[in-house]
Order: structure tokens, then C-alpha cells, then sequence
């Protein structure tokens, strides 16, 4: 794709959010697309480790008012943005259109399941109640309490603009913490947007920051010694950068990486409803999402040729095109690098000998020729051996692997080395439940395709899919965002002095 950002280009600055502000970048910027139409709309600012301190000096001022407002406080104003956010729906999901390209009821979809985490976060004051016991020693009550870390940091993908945040940045201010932001520099919009409906909603200036940004933006957040907590999602190779050079620096990470999620066909499956599932987790958001269904594990040769027999028309089928537009069914990828890079992985899985039953190179959309559109593609008898099969490929490719039974389909997810979400279509509950008793996976689907949970409980992968100790929101993000005290007391009475005491104290 030839669009590039040239000095004479209109395209408007995309600035950061600092104390309350919008604040143009004063560095470097870098184009970001239309991935519809291939157009530059925007000049993302790229922020210079000093922008970076500003932001986070800026969070580190605000800390000290925000964590002694009380929880009930913080909860109202995650009321009024709840609210904000159902009011701007339209405009925000048009906003992640626009720069994902992804199709508007899906974006609207992540923004719900955001809003979700909101919600949750509204319990505040239930959520920080800590643990009591009266009389653990003769006049001596002890208690635990949680309490707020200081300035969290979080970094986030291209596939999610707004829910992935929102899994984050909620909950940790919620818990009396201040944040900053470093959106994906692919579809930075969103994360302003959703900067001044906070402002809108109460929220004191300094408590939720944002800077855009690339690496250097990454590395100076990582470096500063003000930061305590980075949370972390986007692909594993960078995941595992961010843990060892956050932990390395004394912080709190959680790092969620990549994804390869299998999805298990047994023969007693319902047929029909299992690819409908699998277009839906395989082909949707272009399969731009790290809970996508990128291998379908048929059992039985017989399985296997009846699954292939009805994807492939249906894939054959998908309407392709602008996601603005309400007939779409799957729209561009991300920017012409990765419809090129998921291009190789094709090329490559030919090369390798797997059946391609349907071929989405090259596909165009007639009014949209300079957008990066990608056909669906099916491959079968795909083996473990594959690149196609190792790698997370993140755009609309589905595997089909053929496996003689449950338990090799099951040795074949154990032994991929992600973890991240995976699903079983069957009708024998004994067979599910061995499924999910057995498989070394973070996120199970008993005929669920994309078993995201919700947001009062917490989401993680297991293996290469998540560094660190804790998932993203539910009750995990309470812990990761907060650290207990616990607090003996005694009040003394009229007592006679016991004098000092050598020994250590034993009840
Ligand atoms: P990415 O790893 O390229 O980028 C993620 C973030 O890291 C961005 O903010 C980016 O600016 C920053 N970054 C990129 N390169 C960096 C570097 N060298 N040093 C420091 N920071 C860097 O990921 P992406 O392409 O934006 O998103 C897709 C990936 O995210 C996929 O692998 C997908 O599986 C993963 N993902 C995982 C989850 C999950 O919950 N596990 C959820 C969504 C996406």
C-alpha cells in the first residue's frame, strides 16, 4: 500500500491527554490509516521519554487527593461514565471503525464489553471491604485493608482499542490508583475519547493520562521510578520484554501474550451450529483477536471431511468490505504490513504442503481497491509441524487439523505453547467435562466458541499466553492493584505493666 504520511499530507494530529488536557506531541509522529479506504486520517504523536515523564508526573500529583477519596466517591464517578460512554456509543464505536476496521457492530460489541468492566468497577466500595477478626489474642483484633499502589501504566494492542484499556484502567482507578495510557499507535483515537468522557464525568485531571506512542514511549514508562504496576496485552514476543524489563525495575507486571486457540470437533457435534460457530470465532473482527479460533481439531476423517465440506462455502460467502458499512460481515486487517505478513503465512502453509480449500489472497473490494482486504482462508490437513500451525498468524486463516481421537486432539492443545482460550463442540458431557478438567488452556468453551469471561470474573491465558501472577479485571484486578496491610491492635486499659517481653509473642 503506497499511502504514506509526506509533509503535505492534511492528515490531523492525534495528541496525548495529559492532566486533563489535550497536549499535541512535540516530537516525531507516525501515520495512522484508514484501513478501509488505505487513506492516512491521522499523525500520531510519538512520545520523547520527557512527554513521557510529564505524564506520569502529572499521575503522581494526582495520586495523593485521588487514593484518600472515598471508594463510594470513585464509584459515582465510574457511574457517570458508564452513563457517558451508553450516550457516546455511536460515536465511539465509528471512531474504532474508522482506525481498526472492523465492523461497526463489532466495535460496538467491545465497547459493551468494556462498559462491562465499568460496571464491575462501580462495586468499588463492596470490592475493597477487607478481612476482620475480633479477638485473635485477649484484647486484640486484627484486620487486613487494601490499598492503592500509585501510578499504573497501561500498554495495549491494535485488536482492542477500547476494551482492552478498559479491562485495565477502571478497575485500577477505581481501586484509588492514577493511570496512564499507551494506546496501540495503529488506532490511538479512542483512548482520547474516552479520556474526556472520565473528564466529563468527574474525574480530577491527572488521575487518567495518555501518551501515544512506540517503543520509546514503552521503555521510558518501564524505566520511571514512579510507576509501580505495568499492565501489559499484545504479542507474546513483546510481553516477555515488558516483564522482564517492568520486574527488573521492581514493578508489578502482567503481561498477556499471543494466542493459537484450537477448537476441538468431536463426531456427535452438532454440525451446523459448529461452523457457524467456527466462521464467527474464525473470520470475525478478521480474525484479528487473541480469543479467535484460528484451529479447528476435527476428530475422524469423516468429521473432518463433512467440517471442510460446510466451511467451505460459507467462508467462500463472507462479505467483505468497509465496516461502516451494515452488511459487512469482516473488514480490512489492520494496515497493509500485516495483510502482507498474514500473505507469507499463506504462501507458506501451500509451500508446506496443506490443503488451501479456500484462498483469500489478493481479494479486492470493488470501491475500496487501496483498503488492506484479505479474502477468508481455510486450510486443511494442516500438521503440527507448520509454520501456519506454530505461529499466531492474527488475520483470517482457519487450520483444520485431523486427529484420530479425543485424547491426541487434547496431547495437540497441550502441547502448543500458547495457552490463551480454547473450546470443545460434543454432545457427551462426560467427554466436555474432561475437556475442561484436563486441558492446559486459561479459558475453556463447552460449546462456546470465544469464552472470554465476563467481566466480574477475570480473564487470562495459561503458558506463553500471560506473564506474571495475575489476569486482567474481575477479582484478580483488585489484587494486582491494590497491596494488603494488615493491621494488629491492642488498646491498652488500666492494666499492670507486663514489662517487656523477649520471647516472640504466642497466643
Ligand atoms: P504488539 O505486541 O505489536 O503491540 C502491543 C503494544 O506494545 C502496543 O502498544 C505497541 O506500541 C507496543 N510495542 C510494540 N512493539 C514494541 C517494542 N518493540 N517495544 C516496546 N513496546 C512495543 O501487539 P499488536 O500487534 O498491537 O496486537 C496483537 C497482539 O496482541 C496479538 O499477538 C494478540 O494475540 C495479542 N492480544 C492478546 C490478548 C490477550 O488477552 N492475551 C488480547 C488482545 C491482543
Amino acid at each position: 500500500m503506497s499511502a504514506q504520511l509526506s509533509p503535505t499530507t492534511a492528515a490531523a494530529p492525534i495528541s496525548h491527554y495529559i492532566n486533563g488536557r489535550l497536549q499535541l506531541g512535540h516530537g516525531a509522529s507516525a501515520p495512522s490509516y484508514n484501513p478501509a479506504t488505505g487513506t492516512v486520517i491521522g499523525a500520531v504523536a510519538l512520545a520523547s521519554a520527557d512527554e513521557v515523564d510529564l505524564a506520569v508526573q502529572a499521575a503522581e500529583a494526582a495520586f495523593s487527593a485521588w487514593s484518600q477519596t472515598p471508594p463510594l466517591k470513585r464509584a459515582r464517578v465510574m457511574f457517570r461514565f458508564k452513563e457517558l460512554i451508553e450516550r457516546d456509543l455511536d460515536k465511539l464505536a465509528a471512531t474504532i471503525t474508522r482506525e481498526h476496521g472492523k465492523v461497526l457492530s463489532d466495535a460496538k460489541g467491545e465497547l459493551v464489553r468494556g462498559l462491562e468492566v465499568v460496571e464491575y468497577a462501580c462495586g468499588i466500595p463492596e470490592l475493597l471491604k477487607g478481612e476482620y477478626t475480633e479477638q485473635i489474642a485477649n484484647g486484640i483484633d486484627a484486620w487486613t485493608m487494601r490499598q492503592a499502589l500509585g501510578v499504573c501504566v497501561g500498554i495495549t494492542p491494535f485488536n482492542f482499542p477500547a476494551m482492552v484499556p478498559m479491562w485495565m484502567f477502571p478497575m485500577a482507578i477505581a481501586c484509588g490508583n492514577t493511570f496512564v495510557l499507551k494506546p496501540s499507535e495503529r488506532d490511538p483515537s479512542t483512548a482520547l475519547l474516552l479520556a474526556q468522557l472520565l473528564k466529563e464525568a468527574g474525574l480530577p485531571d491527572g488521575v487518567f493520562n495518555v501518551v501515544q506512542g512506540d517503543r520509546t514511549a514503552v521503555d521510558a514508562l518501564l524505566d520511571h521510578p514512579k510507576v509501580r504496576a505495568v499492565s501489559f496485552v499484545g504479542s507474546t514476543p513483546i510481553a516477555e520484554y515488558i516483564y522482564a524489563r517492568g520486574t527488573s525495575r521492581g514493578k508489578r507486571v502482567q503481561a498477556l501474550g499471543g494466542a493459537k486457540n484450537h477448537m476441538i470437533v468431536m463426531p456427535d457435534a452438532d454440525l451446523d451450529k459448529t461452523v457457524d460457530a467456527l466462521i464467527g470465532a474464525g473470520y470475525g473482527a478478521a480474525g484479528e483477536r487473541c480469543m479467535a479460533i484460528s484451529v479447528a481439531v476435527a476428530v475422524g476423517e469423516k468429521t473432518a471431511d463433512a467440517l471442510v465440506a460446510r466451511l467451505t462455502p460459507k467462508v467462500q460467502a463472507l462479505r467483505i468490505g468497509d465496516g461502516m458499512d451494515p452488511q459487512i460481515e469482516m473488514g480490512p486487517v489492520v494496515t497493509a504490513q500485516h495483510r502482507d505478513k498474514i500473505t507469507g503465512y499463506i504462501d507458506d502453509g501451500v509451500a508446506a504442503g496443506a490443503q488451501l480449500a479456500v484462498d483469500g489472497r489478493g481479494h479486492r473490494v470493488a470501491g475500496c481497491e487501496q483498503g488492506f482486504f484479505l479474502g477468508g482462508s481455510l486450510f486443511d490437513r494442516v500438521t503440527p509441524d507448520m509454520r501456519i500451525y506454530k505461529e499466531e498468524i492474527f488475520g483470517p486463516v482457519l487450520c483444520v487439523v485431523r486427529v484420530p481421537d479425543f485424547a491426541s486432539a487434547l496431547k495437540l492443545i497441550d502441547e502448543h505453547e500458547y495457552g490463551n482460550g480454547t473450546a470443545i463442540f460434543t454432545r457427551d458431557g462426560h467427554v466436555a467435562r474432561e475437556f475442561a478438567h484436563r486441558v492446559q488452556v486459561g479459558m475453556i468453551g463447552i460449546n462456546v466458541p470465544i469464552p472470554v469471561p465476563m467481566a466480574f470474573h477475570s480473564f487470562g491465558g495459561w503458558k506463553k499466553s500471560l506473564m506474571g501472577d495475575h489476569h486482567a479485571h474481575g477479582p484478580e484486578a483488585v489484587r494486582f492493584y491494590t497491596r494488603q496491610k494488615a493491621v494488629t491492635q491492642r488498646w491498652l486499659a488500666n492494666e499492670a505493666d507486663a514489662g517487656a517481653q523477649f520471647a516472640m509473642p504466642t497466643h
